[in-house]
């Protein structure tokens, strides 16, 4: 028997119609459960009726986060179609390739983006374009004034595609993630379980909701349990400390990449802001850096690091609270419903404490990528999805992300992961932001620069940070160059893209 998905929004609007669905923080917009129902239900009408969308379609979105992205995510399945967040800090032809791989039929997008749309209607085919406003006058804000409902609320499969994402592809061409509504369903129990989110628990979400972290973390499960969300349209370090450290923020749940925290601890107001009100604050998406851990832990937030990937619907592994000193590092357990292990390059498991690629097996991992049979068949093993990722697990269970395979490089035939340079590097008070990349060198094959941020006022020079990392790492580890850089570059969800650094 196929098991179908059931409509969350649609339910929670008969069980608890005026609970606060959605604050959209931008617009200053609010929506209890009823309201975002009949928002989607309008929605869901006006793309059956008006746009002709068909089971299967895709329906797109470029825009800044919002509450509406929600509602678009939640009338693609009452229609049947796939959403396809695009990623806003693309440049037109990265778009216009997603586009064509894609194929969606309809594509929302806010007047921010107009000139892009314009050329990418030039470049490709887009039948439907819908303008949004965030609540402003728009076709968006026309098709909720006029209201209705689909002719026929579609029903979908827990097998069936509802999120088709794009990979950050800093190698090779962008892959299109398929995620599933059993991929969302399990996703949303692991991240409840661990987190203690409840219904009257409150999300806050920074991350943009065109990666895996601004829809799932914790959007998804608070929608799930009838909980509400605040959304932030783009991450802004001054009002996430704000709407952290204020308990009448009422938020209580939040998940970051490293760099939001950090960001967030170089403000002024953070040495007196107190967070003792947040139930559940997640960090993960990029190598944590020990020194931020201790930072905040010192400051009494047990971080619940987590890993996971866009192929996972995030979460496959997450710290607990009562784990987060003694694990300090570590990205937790498996959750409940997956599968990890680590392998070595002949695809052996091996045991606790020794380095190998992670594997996830499970109910949250993607089926395979949109259109891709030859990655599927190399990425996809027997229901194993190859993480790419080099970890290890402790004998307790407990994972530890070493770095990715292809980041680590090769000193006078020594591994070099840059995660744990930058480790190191973080240590030094004086230092905003570190990457490390390895070079090639004559030499020794490959050697390690170092790039630095420093932070305002520093007079830090590079001597002083290579003695740092010489009382502090063995010498091949030792970066040979050090760059100072005013910033580093970041992808739109704030992980460092290191291949952006110069290698010359
Ligand atoms: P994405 O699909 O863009 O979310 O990227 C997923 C990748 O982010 C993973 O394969 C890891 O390389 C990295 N990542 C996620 N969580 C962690 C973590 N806790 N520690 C280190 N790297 C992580």
């Amino acid at each position: 028997m196929e098991i179908q998905h059931y409509d969350w929004i649609a339910y929670h609007a008969g069980f608890a119609p005026n609970s606060p669905a959605q604050q959209d923080l931008y617009s200053g917009r609010t929506f209890s459960y009823l309201q975002m129902h009949q928002r989607v239900d309008a929605l869901a009408g006006y793309l059956q009726r008006e746009a002709g969308v068909k089971p299967g379609d895709r329906v797109a979105t470029l825009c800044h986060n919002s509450t509406d992205n929600n509602e678009i995510i939640f009338a693609a399945p009452r229609t049947g179609a796939i959403h396809l967040p695009l990623n806003w800090r693309l440049a037109v032809p990265e778009l216009e390739f997603i586009i064509n791989d894609a194929e969606p039929t309809v594509l929302f997008y806010s007047e921010e983006f107009t000139e892009q749309v314009a050329e990418l209607k030039r470049r490709c085919k887009l039948p439907h374009l819908i303008l949004k406003r965030d609540g402003g006058d728009s076709d968006y804000e026309q098709i909720m004034a006029a209201g209705g409902a689909p002719a026929l609320r579609h029903r979908p499969k827990l097998d069936d595609v509802w999120v088709l994402m794009y990979t950050s592809g800093t190698t090779g061409r962008p892959k299109g993630a398929q995620i599933t509504y059993r991929a969302q369903f399990f996703n949303a129990v692991n991240a409840t379980m661990l987190t203690e989110l409840t219904r009257s628990s409150k999300g806050l979400t920074y991350l943009p909701q065109f990666h895996v972290g601004g829809i799932c973390l914790y959007s998804m499960p608070c929608f799930h349990l009838g909980a509400p969300v605040a959304i932030m349209r783009q991450f802004d370090a001054q009002q996430a400390l704000d709407l952290l450290a204020r308990p009448d923020s009422g938020i209580t749940h939040v998940f970051g990449v490293p760099t939001n925290f950090l960001f967030m601890s170089q403000l002024p107001g953070f040495e007196a802001a107190r967070f003792d009100h947040l139930v559940s604050v997640g960090i993960g998406g990029a190598a944590s850096p020990i020194a931020l851990l201790e930072l905040y832990a010192g400051k009494g937030v047990m971080f619940q690091q987590g890993w996971g990937m866009t192929e996972t619907c995030t979460i496959g592994t997450l710290l607990s609270k009562e784990r987060a000193l003694d694990k300090i590092g570590s990205s937790g357990q498996q959750v409940l419903h997956a599968d990890l292990k680590i392998i070595d390059d002949a695809g052996r498991e091996l045991p606790p404490g020794k380095t190998g690629e992670l594997m996830i097996k499970g109910p949250t991992v993607t089926p395979g990528y949109w259109r891709r049979p030859e990655a599927n068949s190399t990425t996809l093993v027997d229901g194993w999805l190859h993480t790419g990722d080099a970890a290890y697990v402790d004998e307790e269970g407990f994972y530890f992300i070493v770095d990715r395979w292809k980041d680590m490089f090769i000193s006078g035939g020594e591994n070099v992961y840059p995660a744990e340079v930058e480790d190191a590097l973080y240590r030094i008070p004086d230092i905003a932001e570190a990457a490390v990349i390895g070079i090639a060198d004559d030499k020794w094959g490959e050697v390690g620069r170092a790039f630095i941020v420093l932070k305002t006022g520093s007079r830090l020079n590079a001597d002083d940070i290579l003695e740092h990392c010489a009382r502090n790492l063995a010498r091949f580890k030792i970066p040979k160059t050090v760059r100072f850089l005013a910033e580093l570059p970041h992808n739109a969800t704030g992980k460092v893209t290191k291949h952006a650094l110069p290698r010359d």
